[in-house]
């Protein structure tokens, strides 16, 4: 299998060609059809099976199917249990995305004000955040989620064991409902199922 036939972007296909990347990994090669369906999936994969990609090229590629909602506020929300993590989700997305024109951020617990007020002021389309410095923006109004097609939880298993259970609950519960959701896990335990329940619907389970 190559990544042209799983019918992504030109602009997409370019910069994996470019990453030097030949074929998709096992993760990619399930994830992404079913994603590119719109459907929501829980999917156990580690670190390093390629699950960045899994998420971002899907997205990224029905954002370029449409032009987005009104407003601000991002098209493709990732939360990370670690700012390291979103740091790192951030730079794929730039790479993939390079030749689209699409504008990225993180919202990361620790950030200073200026910096963040920063990129606050102008529209994003791809933002990736902690929960806890999300979710407290959020709360104060500068932060809109109205506009969210894609939720991603990156490394879900971590997020619950860092106590972020709650805040990532609130998190979906305030993007729109008929927002696709994608879950990444090193496992999938009862923990992991239960929180897919709450935020997701019908998600097809995939394991690599
Ligand atoms: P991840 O599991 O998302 O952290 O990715 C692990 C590493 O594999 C990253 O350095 C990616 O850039 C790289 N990678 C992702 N997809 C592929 C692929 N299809 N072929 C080769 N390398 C890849």
């Amino acid at each position: 299998m190559t990544f042209a036939d799983l019918k992504l972007h030109d602009a997409l296909l370019a910069a994996l060609n470019e990453a030097g990347y030949t074929e998709p990994s096992a993760i990619q090669a399930q994830a992404i059809p079913v994603a590119l369906e719109g459907r929501d999936i829980m999917a156990s994969a580690q670190t390093g099976t390629g699950k960045t990609a899994a998420f971002l090229l899907p997205g990224l590629h029905r954002m370029t199917q449409t032009p987005g909602g009104k407003g601000k506020g991002p098209r493709i929300l990732v939360l990370t249990p670690t700012r390291e993590l979103a740091r790192q989700v951030e730079t794929a997305a730039r790479s993939y995305g390079a030749r689209l024109k699409i504008r990225t951020a993180s919202i990361l617990g620790g950030m200073n004000y200026q910096q963040q007020q920063r990129l606050l002021q102008r529209p994003v389309d791809v933002m990736v955040a902690t929960p806890g410095r999300l979710l407290d923006l959020m709360n104060r109004g500068q932060i809109s989620l109205d506009r969210v097609e894609l939720l991603v939880l990156d490394e879900a298993d971590r997020m619950l064991d860092l106590g972020f259970i709650e805040d990532v609950e609130l998190i979906a519960s305030r993007a729109p409902a008929e927002r696709q959701t994608l879950l990444f896990s090193a496992t999938l335990e009862d923990r992991i199922a239960k929180l897919a329940e709450n935020v997701m619907n019908n998600p097809e389970r995939i394991a690599v």
